[in-house]
């Protein structure tokens, strides 16, 4: 039996891998973490019998704990906790935890040795080139998950990566895509959590409207392929439907195209080096009959000149920028902070740090990047708060 655990298996992407995993009779849950909805992780750890699972939130503990009180399943709670569960034995290992909190469990995950499939694409952008280090000391592989990389990652199976001239990252523009420029100021929650394309968690999902996200996703590019910021390229490409390509240096230019349903690079992942079925709908290119394309407009997505001012400073810089996102995201959320602040929010944060500390300076060690990540964290908030002020004319 192969021995498979799950980090934030109660969220979209731990939901669609417990549905693959349901599927097979030769895999074994060993755990699975989730935050405040005891109930679905409860009822999961009952379904799939796992061995432990754990809630970020310790004071959910009782709830869990009784919940499983008639099964084997052990229970545990807290921020170390789920840590601790990531050294736990396991043959693959899902990150799909959302934000900074899924570093540490895969970090910890990478001691075994054995496969990290890594949706949380923040461990990359903040800790890339400690994890790839890690993963090479242990000898574990880690699989990209995020639907681009891991089509990158296909397009490049049997290839040289020294003849890849350059990878474009499809991204489908987000829900406030068509709205006129002037109006993403006034732009609520409830529109920019609204994908045309993509079923995803609220947060990622307006990550998509502003393009934080492809942001992250070329610079996971860049730490995971190892690619120059000049070989990565992002196109809007409203159909979803080819999620990545790669161009090589004979002028070939690879084309991954799929239906927009993340099981298909979980299933990747979950069936590497080989390919199995999965459930996913396949492509009617005759009824798609045109597939669109066009440069993104940089007023409409400044996240994106961001993720090159952070690429070129290197460093510490994408654990700040993570941060800084991470924050201006919670803030506009709780409604402190207009849509079109976030980037303002992120871009000071950057410049705050650096007037303070040397932002190029590279993190040794996990601790070092969570220490980072609280003191950007501390600036974003204050910066948020600031806007905030002067956007309601208090200042
Ligand atoms: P989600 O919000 O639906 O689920 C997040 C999971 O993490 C839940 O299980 C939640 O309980 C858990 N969690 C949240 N905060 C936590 C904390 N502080 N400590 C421990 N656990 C915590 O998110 P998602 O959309 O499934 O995304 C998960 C990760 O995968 C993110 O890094 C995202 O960028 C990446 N990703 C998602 C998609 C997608 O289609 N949803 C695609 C590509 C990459
Ligand atoms: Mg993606």
């Amino acid at each position: 039996m192969r021995r498979v655990s799950v980090f934030g298996s109660t969220g979209s992407i731990g939901e669609s891998t417990l549905d693959l995993i349901a599927r097979r009779s030769d895999l074994k849950v060993a755990v699975l973490t989730g935050g405040r909805n005891i109930a679905r992780l409860a009822e999961q750890a009952r379904v799939h019998g796992a061995e432990l699972a754990v809630t970020a939130y310790e004071e959910c503990y009782r709830d869990l704990k009784e919940a499983l009180a008639d099964t084997e399943t052990a229970v545990a709670a807290g921020p170390a906790a789920i840590a601790e569960a990531g050294s736990r034995p396991a043959d693959w290992v899902m990150s799909a935890i959302v934000g900074a909190a899924g570093l540490a469990p895969g970090f910890a995950a990478l001691s075994q040795g054995k496969i990290l499939a890594l949706a949380n694409k923040e461990s990359l952008v903040t800790a890339g080139p400690l994890l790839m280090a890690e993963a090479r000391t242990h000898g574990a592989t880690v699989l990209p998950v995020d639907s681009e990389h891991s089509a990158v990652f296909q397009a490049l199976v049997g290839e040289d990566v020294t003849a890849v001239e350059k990878v474009i990252l499809t991204a489908s523009g987000g829900g406030l895509r068509d709205w006129p420029l002037e109006r993403l100021a006034l732009a609520g929650v409830a529109d920019a959590a609204a994908h045309p394309n993509w079923s995803m968690g609220q947060r990622i999902t307006i990550d998509s409207a502003s393009m934080f996200n492809k942001a992250m996703e070329v610079i996971e590019a860049h730490e995971f392929f190892g690619l120059a910021p000049a070989q990565i390229e992002v196109l809007v490409h409203p159909q979803s439907m080819v999620h990545a390509l790669v161009g090589f240096c004979d002028g070939a230019l690879m084309a991954h195209l799929g239906a927009p349903d993340m099981r298909h690079p979980i299933g990747y992942a979950l069936n590497w080096p080989d390919r199995a079925d999965l459930p996913v709908a396949r492509l009617d290119l005759a009824t798609v009959a045109r597939l669109d394309f066009a440069i993104p407009d940089p007023r409409r997505y400044p996240a994106l000149g961001l993720a090159q001012q952070i690429m070129a400073t290197g460093g510490a810089a994408g654990a700040v920028f993570n941060a800084a996102k991470e924050c201006a995201l919670d803030q506009f959320i709780a409604g402190q902070i207009r849509f079109t602040d976030m980037a303002a929010v992120v871009a000071d944060t950057l410049e705050n740090f650096a007037a303070r500390a040397d932002i190029g300076k590279a993190p040794g060690t996990l601790a070092d990047v969570l220490d980072i990540d609280a003191e950007a964290r501390a600036l974003a908030e204050k910066t948020g708060r600031a806007r905030n002020r002067s956007a309601s004319g208090a200042v």
